[in-house]
């Protein structure tokens, strides 16, 4: 990639990824951001940093799993924190059919039973007979992952400067990355809001090593551990673009689970309650747009972490291309 000028706008997960993905390519990078420090109104800050591509893949297009599979080694180069060490999934025995659902719709599991489950995890031992063990998934802390990658633009020599309002079309640089999440639907109004509601706990007595997803036919739901006793419950996932706090409604779902995956969660404090909007389009699938000097990279849906850094991949394959829409890559399809 010759040596160029990029603005990126939006200090989200898709536009520290791209920045960090073009700095190492050789660009000269800024990061911009109109909130008044890292996480201030940006979706990224709610997620709950599941890797999970092949989880995934049971629910959405498998160009999920295919995009995301390479994202994992990614965040292992980019964020030391980031925790390889699989992703487990539950099933009440009553909804016993609908694992067998979810492990028909996807691929590199193992069916493991109670032993097994107790040994992975010693905390959920005797609480489940059988669940679906997903050995190459990982997760991360996104607030941490988001830090880390904000350190090593700086360490770069890329600065992010917060409480910049900006418009893609009155940015510097010879290359504009909007990455403005859903405030870009200025320019993309076939993006929608999809509400994503989570809370975090602490709980001292129950321990995990991994994300459990806990299918359900009418709420599947999950859990991340993010160390020091918290963890995340996420994530509800409604056709709505309401803006505001967690409904009681979504709040007695997602404690409802954690409960029902330990009893221990009842007595847990509730630390935090967030809620926002998951920029998507119409098949829910990321694209980059190009609009002249300006590429619009979004559509992360409820996969923001996991497939950043392939659409910063298309960005920067995008940039070194340096001509017009039709040199963008197709997105693959599996
Ligand atoms: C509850 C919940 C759970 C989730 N869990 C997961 C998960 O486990 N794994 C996963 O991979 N994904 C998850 N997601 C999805 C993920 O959070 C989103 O896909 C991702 O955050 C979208 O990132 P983004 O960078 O496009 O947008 P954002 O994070 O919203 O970033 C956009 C940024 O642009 C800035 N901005 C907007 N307009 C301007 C302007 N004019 N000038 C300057 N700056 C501007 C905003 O301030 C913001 O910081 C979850 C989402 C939710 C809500």
């Amino acid at each position: 990639m010759k040596r160029q000028s990029v603005t990126v706008i939006g200090a989200g997960v898709a536009g520290l990824v791209c920045a960090l993905e073009l700095a190492e390519r050789g660009a000269t990078v800024e990061v911009v951001d109109r909130g008044r420090a890292l996480g201030d109104g940006s979706c990224s800050w709610q997620a709950g940093g599941m890797l999970a591509p092949w989880c995934e893949r049971a629910t959405t297009d498998a160009v999920v799993a295919t995009m995301g599979a390479t994202s994992i080694d990614w965040w292992v180069r980019h964020f030391p924190g980031t925790v390889r060490n699989g992703s487990l999934v539950v099933a009440q025995p009553r909804d016993a059919a609908d694992l067998t659902r979810f492990a028909q719709r996807t691929e590199r599991f193992e069916l493991i039973d109670a032993d097994r489950i107790a040994a992975l995890e010693p905390d959920l031992a005797g609480r489940y007979r059988r669940a679906l063990f997903f050995p190459d998934e990982a997760h991360l802390d996104p607030r941490r992952a988001l830090a880390a990658l904000v350190e090593r633009l700086g360490d770069r020599g890329v600065p992010v400067r917060f409480g910049v309002d900006l418009s893609p079309e009155a940015a510097p640089g010879d290359t504009v990355v909007d990455c403005r999440g859903l405030a870009a639907r200025d320019a993309l109004p076939d993006l929608r809001g999809v509400r994503g509601e989570m809370v975090v706990v602490r709980c001292r007595d129950v321990a995990l090593a991994r994300p459990i997803r806990m299918l359900h036919p009418r709420i599947p739901l999950y859990i991340v551990p993010r160390g020091d006793g918290l963890f995340m419950i996420g994530a509800t996932m409604i056709e709505s673009e309401r803006r505001g706090p967690v409904s009681v409604r979504s709040a007695v779902e997602l404690l409802n689970a954690a409960y029902a995956l330990h009893p221990a969660f009842g007595e847990a404090e509730i630390v935090e309650l967030g809620a926002d909007l998951r920029p998507a389009f119409a098949d829910n699938l990321p694209q980059v747009r190009r609009d002249g000097r300006v590429l619009r990279a979004n559509g992360l849906f409820r996969h923001g972490f996991l497939l950043a850094p392939e659409l910063a991949r298309q960005v920067a394959e995008a940039i070194k291309m340096e001509t017009n829409n039709a040199d963008i890559p197709e997105r693959r399809r599996a």
